[in-house]
């Protein structure tokens, strides 16, 4: 007798659901992809990248303005949904956005000229050679991005793969799907044919599943713990890997500085986006010449920001729990605090802004992101032992300073990707500018040409164009190739 054969039916992928931080009603509802899941997306993008390759600069260029300009009509939608899922105050959302078109619009405008062949000099050795230089997209990219800016931060690396031709499978952090699907959706939109921008969705394991789908390079932003796990995940199958990781951003203000604007550079540097943002202010350096001037000014004026209006909540509960060890240690180790303290924290709010003076440069407060609206004012000297002391972390991705004279020794003199003079967080709204950092805060860029050339291969290639007068890479050669090649090098070398 035989028995009967059934295949089991799949089971269904488990689900998900994001909420929005502070009434915890459902924003929306998702599949979490496991290896399978994700794995099937990669093979699917692998086919929609050799066509999406093979659009061309122009084509590629023409459909990713069409993009921006859905975006903008849709811009409603994204705001709406930057506001529930991420709790964000309409001014942070407007930001945002606002922000992001700029990167794919200079993303599509310019990767022809960053990435197209062109001819590069041979040198006097080769000089019977035609050398050119062109970059190639990789193939697939696997883009995993985080909650806190859950559009403008993965489109630094969307716009730029896809401009330079390759298809993308994005997994958004898990409290921002909502997000991430939108920003798949208006794509697929303007590039319906093929699956040239893929969404994977669900919590770490799928990032790790995409990290281990065989995807051609890695481009990552999150936090330093979970990029050390990208970053070994990736290395069995070598598969190149982009980490835009976090930061510890100091503001530095010099005994001329414009103490006003430096003031409120500190405060929306500090709290914007409720002080969530990698390149986020979270130390600030002011000479003791205008020391009592700044800490009176930035009092004032901090105590006149609040939660709700001025900026939203913290989006994932278990920040509040890091925020209040901060501030509790740098209290209980000598600070002092000039406004809020630990009991501005309602969650899931930061009620104010909280600015503590005088904290040790070694407790956890000054050397570990908080990744929330505090500051921490310290007096130092001048303006170059604030640079030092800037520099003294492990971490290296933004820096503002305020300063009129040798100003721009003092910026070049900061150990970071970027630098604002004069102003806070400028750097990320210029889309030319890499972004990026060095240490701690991880390595690669996205942004501007280095973004773009973040997401190819350069593909070097030589063609004879005539018998070189010397015959040396050939066994054809006569015996007095070699020493004339010899009296060249020494020429050569020792000029
Ligand atoms: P996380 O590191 O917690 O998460 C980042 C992304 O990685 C999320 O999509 C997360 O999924 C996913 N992930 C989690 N575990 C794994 C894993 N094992 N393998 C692969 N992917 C995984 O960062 P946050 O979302 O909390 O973002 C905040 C951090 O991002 C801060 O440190 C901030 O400074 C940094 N950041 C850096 C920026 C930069 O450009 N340098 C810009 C913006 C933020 P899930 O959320 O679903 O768990």
């Amino acid at each position: 007798m035989s028995i009967p054969h059934t295949e089991p039916a799949p089971a269904e992928p488990a689900r998900f659901t994001s909420r929005d931080p502070v009434t915890a009603e459902p924003v929306a509802t998702f599949p979490a992809d496991d290896e399978t899941a994700v794995r099937r997306k990669v093979a699917r993008a692998r086919e929609a990248a050799r066509w999406w390759d093979a659009l061309g600069h122009d084509g590629r260029r023409a459909r990713l303005l069409t993009w921006k300009r859905v975006m903008t009509r849709r811009r409603g939608e994204i705001i709406t949904l930057l506001r529930r899922e991420n709790g964000k105050v309409r001014a942070d959302a407007v930001i945002e956005l606002s922000a992001t078109l700029a990167l794919v619009d200079w993303a599509a405008r310019n990767a022809h000229r960053v990435l197209r062949r062109r001819a590069v000099p041979s040198g006097p050795l080769m000089f019977n050679q035609a050398s050119t230089l062109e970059y190639k997209p990789y193939g697939v990219i696997g883009v995993i991005g985080p909650w806190n800016y859950p559009v403008f931060t993965p489109v630094g690396s969307l716009a730029y793969a896809l401009a330079a031709g390759n298809a993308v499978v994005f997994k958004p952090s898990e409290f921002t799907p909502a997000c991430g699907k939108w920003l798949t959706d208006t794509f697929t939109e303007v590039v319906p044919e093929h699956p040239v921008l893929q969404l994977t969705t669900g919590a770490g394991p799928t990032g790790a599943a995409l990290c281990a789908s065989g995807v051609d390079k890695i481009a990552f932003t999150g936090s330093r713990a979970t990029g050390t796990r990208v970053l070994e995940a990736c290395a069995p199958s070598v598969t190149p890997v982009l980490l835009e990781l976090g930061g510890k951003d100091a503001l530095v203000v010099a005994e001329d500085a414009d103490v006003e604007a430096a003031v409120e550079a500190a405060l929306w540097g500090g709290c914007s986006n409720a002080g969530q943002s990698c390149t986020g202010i979270e130390r600030v350096y002011v000479a003791d010449a205008v020391y009592e001037r700044f800490e009176a000014r930035l009092t004032e004026r901090a105590a006149r920001i609040r939660a709700r209006e001025d900026f939203g909540p913290i989006t994932m509960p278990g920040q509040l729990d890091i925020i209040r060890r901060h501030v509790e240690d740098a209290l209980a180790c000598g600070g002092r605090a000039l406004v809020g303290g630990p009991e501005s924290i309602e969650p899931p709010y930061v009620l104010g802004p909280i600015v503590l003076a005088d904290v040790p440069e070694d407790s956890a407060a000054l050397r570990e992101e908080t990744f929330g609206p505090v500051l921490i004012v310290n007096r130092v000297r001048d303006a170059q032992e604030g640079v030092r002391r800037a520099n003294d972390s492990p971490y290296g991705l933004g820096a503002a300073i305020f300063a009129r004279r040798g100003v721009t020794d003092l910026a070049r003199a900061v150990r970071s990707g970027m630098v604002s003079i004069d102003d806070v967080m400028a750097f990320p709204g210029v889309p030319s500018l890499p972004f990026g950092g060095v240490g701690a805060s991880g390595f690669g860029r996205i942004h501007g040409a280095d973004g773009l050339r973040e997401f190819t291969v350069p593909h070097a290639v030589t063609r004879r164009r005539f018998k070189a007068p010397l015959a040396v890479s050939t066994y054809a050669r006569g015996p007095k190739d070699i020493p004339r090649l010899e009296r060249v090098a020494r020429f050569l070398g020792s000029r």
